[in-house]
């Protein structure tokens, strides 16, 4: 590609709206042009970098096995009502109507979609395994778009969906794709941990995601530092500080004008945090219907008809985790309770007693709290307190269960045992890529079976297995930049060489030598960028930084009179002067595959 004739500029100034490196560098560099909040478009430059992430991960999943498919962004709304996610998602989901009124869905993801397909085209247990691709555009309305191409509303997945007959045949789709996964990453200079994750709206028996580490990230990511375990703080486990034992003693009121927060009752009581109950109080949303949801809990199911006062407790040296209450009550949607509803709930804030809870009022209780005798809790009336409140004795709740946050310097759930083994430290980063067991999720519900061995209908097992492009571009910048600009790997880069062509338009003999060589690049199977416009030096240098193309080639008055040109690799080293017969030959062979490996890990 001629520069002169190339669509798009580079930019001067940083673009005010862009807070990380990647989402400034891809604005600068004219990669990409923001339309409206997260909604952009790819330049030509940025267009030939995604095209080449999509062959990489077209030949990884080529090569696992995947099957390549294509299905529609425009879905029935009734698709998304009968597997239950229509309320899951909420206003993630874009929705409109065609002109006979009938109920539409822009699809965010396509289980349903890929599920609909593979029981219309699948009958027996020996069609299977079967796993489905495709890159596709998705459309989500996220509250707050951020970070360039990080959360953004219309973007491009590869989403993969597996089916098996049995749980072995699950292990085994899975363990496929994450291995596959861990190729993509690498092959795209994208370091990433993969780490245990909460599966959220999509569902399903347990799921991972491949973490890019890095500060800008918006996820906090728990690891171990000692073992290998790495999980999102939504999903992350944790061995709680015991309690000493203690033999229960008789309930006490004690005064405590004033302490309404943990803090201050510790303070005025002298007691250490972990001597106190922590209440918190959410509002659980209605989910009609969840009664008949394969997942949902008895006493969860009960209440879930109607907005439900949830009292949550974990001991005060610890926090709530809000997907993990969520997760104990099925994954209904929770919002913080208002002052007005707390009161109207029957409750007394900074004093709510879990002892005497209203009957409406659902009460969940952390692991922490059945382990731990003679906590300070509320009384439930203003300015009072009570010692030695014990589970079992003096109260109990609906539902126990892990709901609290694992904080850094928890002990490790996987490797810590007694005083010896690993404490938990947190990270940031960005999710590149998720791989879930989706189990019977979605084939139950939809009624998806098949003939098995014996004769017998079989319902089919699924995993699925996404990866978002727009932000996997986004952190090969985070990774892979200067001070100067960025510093593609070779694998992805637009370009494999940009030839800069220096004083063209006052030597007419180093021009054509610059012709010459353009032609004879592309001859040997490389994608050039040629720099023939009329710009000083500076200019064309800076340019060259800014975009980031792995090698450098340089023709000018001075070089060609020395019958040389200069080669300069992006991201490191000096400068070379090669023979000009000999620098076609000395450059890596075409494109791609055959460039320098990029650095990982
Ligand atoms: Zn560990």
């Amino acid at each position: 590609m001629r520069m002169s004739r190339a669509f798009g500029n580079t930019l001067r100034e940083v673009p005010g709206e862009a807070d990380t490196a990647s989402h400034q560098l891809l604005l600068r560099a004219g990669f990409v042009d923001q339309l409206m909040a997260g909604v952009y478009s790819w330049m030509p430059l940025g267009w030939r970098t995604k095209r080449r992430v999509e062959a990489i991960i077209r030949e990884e999943m080529d090569a696992a096995g995947a099957q390549e498919v294509h299905l529609p962004a425009l879905q029935p709304v009734e698709l998304w009502e009968q597997s239950g996610r229509k309320q899951a998602l909420g206003e993630v989901l874009f929705q409109l109507m065609d002109r006979r009124e009938r109920g539409l869905a822009l699809g965010p993801t396509h289980e349903e979609v890929a599920t609909r397909l593979f029981a219309d085209h699948t009958s027996s247990y020996r069609d299977l395994p079967v796993t489905l691709y495709q890159v596709q555009t998705k459309f989500r309305d996220e509250a707050r778009p951020r970070g360039g191409l990080v959360r953004v509303r219309e973007f491009t997945m590869k989403d993969a969906y597996s089916f098996d007959a049995d749980d072995a045949g699950l292990d085994e789709s899975y363990r496929a794709m994450f291995e596959a996964y861990r190729r993509i990453f690498d092959r795209c200079g994208v370091p990433t941990v993969p780490v245990e994750a909460d599966s959220g709206a999509i569902g399903g028996k347990g799921s991972q995601e491949f973490i890019f580490l890095t500060d800008t990230g918006e996820d906090t990511i728990v690891l171990c530092d000692t073992c290998d375990y790495a999980a999102n703080t939504e999903k992350a486990e944790f061995i709680r500080p015991p309690a000493a034992p203690e033999d229960p003693l008789p309930l006490e009121p004690v005064d405590t004008p004033g302490a309404t927060t943990i803090e201050a009752l510790a303070a005025l009581l002298d007691v250490p945090a972990a001597k106190t109950a922590k209440a918190v109080f959410f509002m659980a949303m209605a989910r009609p219907g969840a009664a008949s949801h394969p997942a949902a809990s008895a006493v969860a199911a009960a209440s879930a008809e109607r907005d439900t006062p949830v009292f949550a407790v974990v001991r005060g040296d610890l926090e709530v985790n809000e997907i993990k209450l969520s997760n104990a009550l099925d994954g209904r949607a929770l919002r913080p309770m208002t002052d007005a509803e707390v009161s109207e709930h029957g409750l007394v804030a900074g004093y709510a007693s879990p002892i005497d809870a209203p009957s409406h009022v659902l009460v969940v209780a952390d692991l922490s709290i059945p382990d731990s005798p003679n906590l300070v809790a509320g009384a439930n009336q203003e300015g009072t307190h009570l010692r030695n409140v014990n589970y079992g004795r003096d109260w109990t709740a609906a539902i126990v269960a892990d709901i609290a946050l694992a904080q850094a310097g928890h002990r490790c759930p996987r490797c810590a045992e007694g005083e010896a083994g690993g404490t938990l430290r947190t990270a940031r980063g960005i999710e590149m890529g998720h791989v879930f067991r989706l189990d019977y999720t979605y084939t139950k519900p939809m009624d998806v079976t098949v003939s098995g061995a014996d004769g017998q209908q079989v319902t089919p097992t699924m995993g699925c297995y996404g990866i978002g492009l727009d932000r996997l571009v986004a952190a090969a910048v985070e990774q892979h930049h200067d001070e100067r600009g960025i510093t593609w790997p070779a694998s992805i880069a637009p370009y494999d060489v940009h030839l800069v062509g220096l004083g063209l338009t006052r030597d007419a003999e180093v021009a054509a030598d610059a012709e010459r060589l353009y032609e004879e690049l592309r001859a040997a199977g490389l994608d050039v960028l040629f720099d023939d416009r009329d710009e000083s030096p500076g200019v064309k240098f800076n340019d060259a930084d800014l975009i980031g193309i792995p090698m450098r080639l340089t023709v000018s008055s001075r070089n060609h009179k020395a019958g040389v040109v200069e080669v300069q690799r992006r991201a490191e080293g000096e400068a070379e002067q090669v023979a000009r017969g000999e620098v076609v030959a000395r450059l890596p062979s075409a494109a791609s595959g055959g460039a320098a490996p990029t650095h990982m890990q």
